[in-house]
């Protein structure tokens, strides 16, 4: 039998692992396990080069970086979502980088919610991302509609899971949108986005998604499944570095439509610099950008990725899910003393690139870890979020990570720290 508890059985999943040459790509800090690649991913040299290149455009090239640089700035959102197409399953013209995830989210729902007759209400669920449901209430709100009323949340039935099922129930004459995450960023449950996009559509309700949590991490077939829209930020599994512009996608059917919130940077090319106070959109996503691109925090997202093409998603997902499995494991045989619970589904289908530790000391255990070299996240009230990234981390490291919080909590080393999160969980 072999034992998956042995550093040697860690080294051997390492020694196979046909992704572990990214790591040396990216600026690991010594002495220290990064298990955080799902809210900041970590900077690669790759990216520190595209943004350089970007800069030193800047300084020799002043204005016509726009054109003749490196990478030049006025076609580099257009350029980026040709090469962010495979990740989430679009064509190239589906996908634009541009604004953040909110602002995005801002944007689409300006434009593709469209109150009629009955039809008036927003579906979503409770366990969403707050500023995603800032900004829904604050819509319906421009529409003249109480969020009380208008906005609908499908409730989870244990505060960790929401099952399809039941968002699917709440799919009424009177939903005129639904927002929902791809993957649930405390729990990492997948939904079945194919699932709900043909339900939604059966009933004539439009459907977006919030994909920060999986674009980077698993495969998607946006235009397969014929998803109307989604929006997500570059910053965590994409590794483009802290606020760095965010993506869209908009599916090809409605190409040609006005924007909801127009700016002059989602006209057609041809025209933009024509000046005229006619809008022309472009004939792609680029329509829905607003205003000039913010470049230097974009330029880093073309080094990141070219290894995502090089590397492959498929690969990816492979390794990720390899190693949440083996993390599971390893806590379910070295930590069953300690009362943690895993809140994170089991059947890889539905698991995301994350494993949620519940626990009741969970903000004091985060302390400890850190106090250990480990960094992990904290969400309120009791979730310690790990999340070992196929591109740059070990499966020995997944290994120490166990090991780590074992020692912590036979020696209780969490009861030094007084159990309250910081001001950036
Ligand atoms: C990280 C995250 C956001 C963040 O939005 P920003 O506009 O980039 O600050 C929004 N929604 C979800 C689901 C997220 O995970």
């Amino acid at each position: 039998m072999v034992d998956l508890t042995t550093r040697n059985f860690a080294r051997n999943l390492d020694k196979n692992d046909a992704l572990a040459t990214f790591r040396e790509e990216f600026y690991m800090k010594p002495d220290s396990i990064y298990m955080d690649g799902n809210s900041l991913g970590l900077l690669s040299k790759r990216a520190e080069r595209t943004l350089l290149e970007s800069l030193e455009d800047w300084k020799h090239l002043g204005i016509d970086g726009w054109t003749q640089g490196t990478h030049p700035w006025f076609f580099m959102s257009e350029r980026l979502g040709e090469m962010m197409a495979p990740l989430v399953g679009a064509f190239p013209e589906e996908v634009i980088v541009t604004g953040s995830t909110t602002v995005n989210l801002h944007q689409l729902v300006a434009t593709f919610y469209k109150p009629n007759g009955k039809r008036t209400k927003i579906l979503a669920d409770e366990l969403n991302f707050p500023s995603d449901i800032y900004a829904l209430q604050s819509q319906l709100r421009i529409h003249g509609y109480d969020p009380e009323e208008h906005l609908i949340r499908t409730k989870s039935k244990d505060g960790r899971y929401i099952e399809e099922d039941d968002i699917i129930a709440a799919m009424s004459e009177e939903v005129a949108l639904i927002i929902l995450p791809t993957i649930y960023y405390r729990s990492g449950q997948i939904l079945d986005m194919k699932r709900l996009t043909e339900e939604a559509h059966k009933r004539g309700i439009v459907i977006g998604f919030d994909g920060c949590h999986s674009v980077g991490a698993i495969p998607h077939s946006f235009s397969e499944w014929d998803v109307d829209f989604a929006y997500w930020c570059n910053y965590k599994h994409l590794n483009a570095g802290p606020g760095s512009v965010a993506a869209l996608f908009v599916n090809k059917k409605y190409f040609g439509i006005l924007p909801g919130l127009a700016g002059w940077f989602g006209s057609n090319k041809e025209k933009q610099f024509d000046m005229e106070h006619t809008f022309f959109p472009a004939g792609s996503a680029g329509a829905f950008q607003i205003g000039t691109p913010h470049v230097l925090s974009t330029a880093p997202l073309l080094g990141s990725l070219e290894m995502f093409a090089e590397a492959g998603i498929e690969n990816i997902r492979v390794k990720s899910l390899s190693m949440t499995n083996y993390l599971i494991d390893l806590i379910e045989k070295e930590l069953c003393d300690f009362e943690f619970i895993i809140g994170s589904p089991r059947e890889g289908l539905r698991r995301g690139a994350h494993v949620s530790l519940e626990h009741k000391e969970a903000a004091r255990i985060c302390k400890a870890l850190k106090e250990n070299g480990v960094i992990p996240d904290f969400r309120a009230p009791n979730i310690i979020r790990l999340a070992p990234i196929a591109l740059y981390n070990t499966y020995e490291e997944v290994w120490m990570v166990v090991q780590i919080l074992k020692s912590i909590m036979r020696d209780k080393q969490y009861e030094k720290y007084k159990n309250e999160r910081e001001v950036v969980a």
